[in-house]
Order: C-alpha cells, then structure tokens, then sequence
C-alpha cells in the first residue's frame, strides 16, 4: 500500500521506499508532487475549479489549447479536451468517421491499425488495438478493424505491403498507430523511417493519420513527440497520460484546420457538429495542471534530461543483453525494456518473478508479460537513475 510519493520514491505503509520504475503507470515524468503542479493545483482550486466547456468558456482552456498547439507538430492547430488516453481516442476515431460522412465519402469507414497496438479499453478504442490478450473476450461488441501485422508483430516491411494494399480500396477512414513505440504490446520500439513511410502512402490514399501518442507524447522518445522524431504530423494526435502531470486524468485530441472546417456550417447549430461533450472537459484544474505541465518542460529543459538519461539507460539494457536468460534488449529516450526467457508470453510468470525481486531491493518495476522495462519520471536524478537500472539488473540475474 503506497501512503505517499515524492520526487520518484513511492512510500509504503510498512515504512519502505521504492523508485517509481513506471512513473505510476506512464503519468508521471516530473517526479510526484512537483512544487509548481502543487502550487498550480491549489491555486486553481481557490480560484475556479470547474465550469463547464460548452457555449461558455474559461482562460485555461483556452490558453492550454493555444500552448499545446504551438508545441504540436505543424498542421495540428485545433484541440478537443477530455479526460483519458482511450476517450481522446474515442474522440479521434468519432472525428475521423464523421468528418468523412459529411463531407462527400461516406463510404470511408473502416480503420486500420498495427499489430501490437493499444489504444485504450473502451469499446471503440479496444476495436482499433491489435493487441488480443485485451480485447479478445469482447470480440462481440467491437467493431471492424484491420490490423496490419508484420512477422511477429513487429512494424516492418511486410506491415508497410499489408498497409498500402489495405489502403488501395479507397473505404478508409484513419489509420491508427503508435508512434515509435508500443507502449502495451511489451515496448516494442520501431523505426522513424516506417513511421515517414506510412505517413507518406496515408496521404497518397487521401486518407486519415491518427497518431496515439498518450504513451509517447511529452518527451517519452526524447522529442516532444514521437511524430517529431521523424519529422512526421499526423492528422489527429491524442494525448493524456503524461500532461495531466500524474495528478489528474486529462487528455486532448489535436486536429487540423482541415478537419475542423469539416465540422463547420450546415443549417442548424447541432447538423454539422461534433456531438461529443464530456461533463468534465477541459476542466480548469487538469487544464492549468497541463499548462504547468508544458512550462516545467521549458524551465527545466526537460527534454534536455531526457537526452542525458536516455544514453545511461540505452548503455544498462546493452549491458543486460549479455547477461544469461535475456532474450532481447533495446530502447529509446525514456525507455528501455528487456525481453526474458524463449517467447513472447504475456501471461509468464518470469516478469513478476523480477518484479518481486526489485520490490525486495527497493523499486517497483511493474512487467509486461515477461518483458521487464523502465519508463521512470523524467526528473530522475543520474544516482537514482543509476539506481534503478542497477536494482533491475540485479533482480534479473537473480531470477535468471
Ligand atoms: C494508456 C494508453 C491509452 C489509454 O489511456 P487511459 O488513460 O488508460 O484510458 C491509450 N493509448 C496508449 C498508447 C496508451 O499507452
């Protein structure tokens, strides 16, 4: 039972320290309870802690939809605010199928996705994951979605041949991808020239880019954005996780002026827009947390950490490929995963065997299947930093 958390130490009601080896599930980048976000948090509290986000406005809003955008990838000049990393997908794929409806290709409604992908677990979002372990027992409820698989899963070349001839029948609304890594399917990390690529042959095929960046998005990769890293802007971008600054679920859905304009006109107030209002959209205490967010980024030079931290986590998991029982090893900014035992098992024991291990010495190191990683806040310390990948290493070669 964790009672209280600071920086990237979780405190639990025995008395005992853990480093936050997952940043509490992706949320957290800044370390617990930075003092600005507290104080942002408070303040806001005291001044205005919530008002709804329709027909009538507040200055967060409006101001994080302007500072989000100017971080964003060019293009992405509109934003819908809502509260989780599968409802700003909801909100990507309602947009996508709508936006076709009305304006002349109704015929555009099917999705495509990579194998591996997660998108969250909702109904619409669990129908464009590849990933069948979450979705399987649900196949009734879901719709229709390609999912474009390489050998094993991977994004490669056979992806990019299943993407161009799924993408020839001219019914697609989006595709749906995770940029750079896939954060669930066990971090599996991809290449920036696959990512330019399906990019190039989505708008060859005049058709829709979705990119989920709710793990990814705020400097996880060491771009503000994974699409950053290949110079790619997608035509929807969904973030969450991470800008709710690990205190509160907050999320927005970035689109272009293109696709906003798809929602203008039409005869009466309601024919041509988007009916998608949450009761907590865009509420001003995940809103001026978020600002906070972004303007700790800038004062801090967070990503420049992110650069500094990922060349000590890419050197721990190459050392880890050489220890025994380790299958594979790689990472990218934030990230570093190691893949353990002969096969993919998502349902192995091995990953909570390690995970229980780096408990004892002092981290919470929370597996996927039998692929252990690190996705600590970005603030870590380089003796923390050092100190988790050491717990790591030792709790594999332990159990291995
Ligand atoms: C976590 C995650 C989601 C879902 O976010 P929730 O806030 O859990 O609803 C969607 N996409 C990706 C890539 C994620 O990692």
């Amino acid at each position: 039972m964790v009672t209280r958390a600071q920086g990237v130490w979780l405190e639990t009601h025995d008395g005992r320290r853990l480093i936050d080896g997952n940043g509490s599930w992706w949320t957290n980048t800044l370390g617990h309870s930075h003092p600005r976000l507290v104080a942002a948090l408070i303040d806001q509290a005291r001044t205005l802690a919530h008002c709804a986000l329709s027909s009538i406005a507040h200055e967060n809003a409006a101001l994080l939809a302007k500072e989000l955008t100017e971080t964003a990838p060019a293009g992405l000049t509109r934003v819908h605010f809502s509260d989780d990393g599968s409802t700003a997908l909801e909100v990507a794929i309602k947009i996508a199928a709508q936006y076709w409806a009305q304006n002349g290709h109704p015929q555009r409604t099917r999705f495509l996705s990579l194998g591996g992908g997660f998108h969250g677990d909702t109904i619409g979002a669990m129908s464009v994951s590849g990933l069948e372990i979450f979705k399987g027992r649900y196949g009734a409820l879901l719709f229709d979605c390609v999912t474009l698989r390489g050998d094993n899963d991977a994004v490669d070349e056979r992806t990019m041949l299943a993407l161009e001839s799924a993408l020839a029948s001219n019914d697609v609304a989006a595709v749906v991808i995770e940029p750079l890594i896939q954060g669930a399917a066990g971090m599996r990390i991809w290449s920036t020239r696959f990512l330019s690529r399906i990019r190039e042959l989505v708008s060859a095929a005049g058709t829709l880019l979705i990119a989920d960046e709710v793990f990814t998005g705020l400097g996880r990769t060491g771009a503000m954005w994974a699409c950053d890293l290949a110079g790619v802007a997608p035509d929807l971008l969904c973030t969450a996780k991470a800008l709710g600054g690990g205190m509160l679920p907050f999320a927005a859905t970035l689109a272009t002026e293109r696709i906003y304009d798809g929602f203008r006109g039409g005869g009466s107030r309601a024919e041509r827009a988007l009916m998608h209002g949450h009761t907590f959209c865009g509420n001003p205490l995940g809103a001026r947390v978020a600002r906070e967010v972004l303007a700790v980024y800038r004062d801090e030079r967070v990503l420049e950490r992110v650069a500094a931290h990922s060349i000590r986590i890419r050197d721990a998991f190459d050392a880890l490929s050489r220890v025994k029982g380790v299958r594979a090893v790689r990472s990218l900014g934030m990230v570093g995963a190691a893949d353990l035992g002969d096969r993919t098992d998502y349902e192995s024991e091995l990953g909570w065997e390690i995970y229980r291990a780096a408990l004892r010495r002092g981290a919470c190191l929370r597996p996927l299947g039998n692929t252990v990683y690190v996705a600590p806040p970005f603030l870590i310390s380089d003796e923390e930093l050092d100190r988790l990948l050491r717990i790591l290493s030792d709790s594999i070669s332990e159990v291995m």
